[in-house]
Order: C-alpha cells, then structure tokens, then sequence
C-alpha cells in the first residue's frame, strides 16, 4: 500500500532532515529490539465504555493544566490532543447504522518512528530498552519536523508558551522508573487499555480475535504491520480508517519509505542538494496546509465528542 498524504509529508520532512546531512535514526536500533522486551499497550473498542477516566489519569499523572476551555473552566473536556493533552477518548457515530465505538489516542510508539528520523537534533528518542518513544527538551530547537513527520498526527506544540515544549505521550516513563504503570492502563475500570510486552499483548490480541468470531474487523490488530508495527496495539469492532488517526499505512516504516525515495533519487543521479532545494520548497507549503489540516482534523472530531 503507498503512502497516504499525512505520511508523505512526513516522508518529506523525514526526507528533508536526512538530506540536509544531518544524523537519522533510520531502521531505529530498537528494530531489532527483541518483541518480549518491546513495553506495549492494547487498546480494545469494545470493551471501552467512554468514561474517560484514563484521560484523566493521564493529565494527572504528567502534571498537566487540564483543558477546561470547552465547557467554561467546569470541568476537564479537551477536543483533541493538544498542548494539555496527551491522551483523548473520542466517540465515532455512524449516522446512518448507528454503529458507534470509543477511540483512545495518543503516541503510538512507532518501531521506526518518523518523528525520531526526522528530528535534527534527537531530541526524540527511542528508548534502546523498552522501546518507548520520548521528547528530551534540553535540545529541542521547535523546528516541529516531528509534527509534520509523524503519520498519525499526536506531537502537539506549546504555542502560547515561551519556551514551547513538544507534548506527546512518554508511555509514563517516569512512572515505569519507579516500578508502575502506565496511568491510563492503571485507571481503566474495563481493562480496555493494558500494558505488557509487545509479545504478551500480542498473544492476547489474537486469543481474542480466535475466542471472539466476527467480532472485530476484518479479525485484524491494527499496528501489527502498520508504519512498520507500534507498540500501541488496537482491536476494533469498526474499521480502524474511521476512528481518526488509525490512518491506512503500508507495512514499510516512513524512514525505510524515505530511504527507498533517496536511493531513487541517487539512481537517477539527481544531485541531492537540488533535491534537498525542491523538497524544501514544497515542504513549506505543505507546512501550512498542515496546519490547515490540523485545524480541520481537530473542528471536525470535536463534532464528535461525547461529553
Ligand atoms: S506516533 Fe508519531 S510521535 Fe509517536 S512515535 Fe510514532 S511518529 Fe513519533
Ligand atoms: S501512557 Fe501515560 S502519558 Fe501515555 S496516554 Fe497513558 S497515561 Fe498518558
Ligand atoms: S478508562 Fe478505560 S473504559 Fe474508561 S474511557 Fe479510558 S479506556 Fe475507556
């Protein structure tokens, strides 16, 4: 399967970084992380019932202001991910059938994560342990190719900050160092988000799948293969595509994708200061219909929310 548009900007700007010389992670090291040592998360749509407590949990356990803009300052009723939000529930309604389900987003924790390739000063890391994908701010230089980069749209940035941080998920690593869990996995009251071992979870996902015929779509894990496999795993009743940002991707990471474009640019001889020029170029105007699409992505799940 090629690449859908969000994963091709984010081919380009993993492309631009790498063209302008400067150190990728591709094909990460944490590759070739053996699967039992890989920290991983479940989530299951149908065993979720919306309450919304791992969102929550999540804004408590990272210290965050929790976003109370929506609903007058009452209470905590973010639209999407944003710069207070690492971890969202949103609600998918089919008008027509009626057919609805619960979502939770939030980093996926990529194998080959676009967002580390892309970043010029690996202030994203890929933790060589376990696996997780974490910010370090002490280099950041808010370039925001990590935004653009990433396929499923979760880095958010502090606009209205000074010193602007990138806010993602960080798989509670601060947690794990002292010998918890994810805040979000420990919260739930249905265990509709585990943490365990990407091979662990994976078991699990496929006992389900076998114990549960017709169940879920298509019987398939969504992040098994998808951008090269992440360690947040979903089993859904509905098509993944419908539910935001479980976007179509082929099984070939965005570096392996963006390495495979260079090599074909080198075949063809194109010098790869003019690519870097060209890529440039268009990156620019893709920046800005990125924030459009931002903006649109976020007006339109807002539609959606159950409050
Ligand atoms: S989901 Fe995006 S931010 Fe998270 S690891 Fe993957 S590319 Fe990076
Ligand atoms: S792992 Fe931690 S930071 Fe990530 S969504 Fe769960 S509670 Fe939030
Ligand atoms: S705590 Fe569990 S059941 Fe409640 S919204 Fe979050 S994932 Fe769903």
């Amino acid at each position: 399967m090629g690449l859908n548009r969000r994963a091709a900007l984010g081919a380009m700007a993993t492309g631009a970084a790498a063209m302008a010389g400067v150190q990728t992670a591709k094909a990460n090291d944490a590759k070739i992380l053996p699967q039992n040592k890989m920290v991983a998360m479940l989530y299951d749509t149908t065993l979720c019932i919306g309450c919304k407590a791992c969102v929550s949990a999540c804004s408590e356990a990272n210290g965050l202001t929790p976003d109370t803009g929506e609903s007058g300052g009452i209470y905590q009723m973010p639209k999407y991910l944003n710069d207070k939000t690492k971890n969202i529930i949103k609600l998918y309604v089919d008008e027509k059938t009626g057919l609805r389900s619960y979502v939770k987003a939030q980093c996926m924790h990529c194998i080959d994560p676009a967002c580390v390739a892309a970043c010029p000063m690996a202030a994203l890391q890929k933790n060589p342990v376990n696996g997780v994908v974490t910010w370090d701010g002490t280099t950041c230089l808010g370039c925001r190719y990590c935004q653009i980069a990433c396929p499923f749209n979760i880095p958010k940035f502090e606009w209205t900050e000074f010193n602007p941080k990138i806010v993602k998920c960080q798989f509670c690593d601060h947690r794990m160092a002292e010998g918890k869990g994810p805040a979000c996995c420990e919260v739930c009251p249905r265990e509709a988000v585990i943490y365990g071992t990407r091979e662990e979870l994976l078991k699990v996902a496929r006992k389900r799948i076998a114990d549960n015929p017709g169940k879920y779509f298509e019987d398939r894990i969504y992040g098994e293969e998808e951008a090269g496999g992440t360690q947040v795993l979903y089993l859904t009743h509905v098509e993944p595509q419908l539910l935001g940002h479980l976007v179509p991707l082929g099984k070939r990471s965005i570096p392996e994708e963006v390495e495979s474009v260079q090599n074909t640019l080198y075949m063809g001889f194109l010098s790869p200061i003019i690519a870097y020029a060209a890529l440039t170029s268009v990156l620019k105007k893709r920046w800005q219909e990125h924030e459009q699409e931002a903006k649109h992505i976020e007006e339109q799940t807002g539609l959606k929310e159950q409050l």
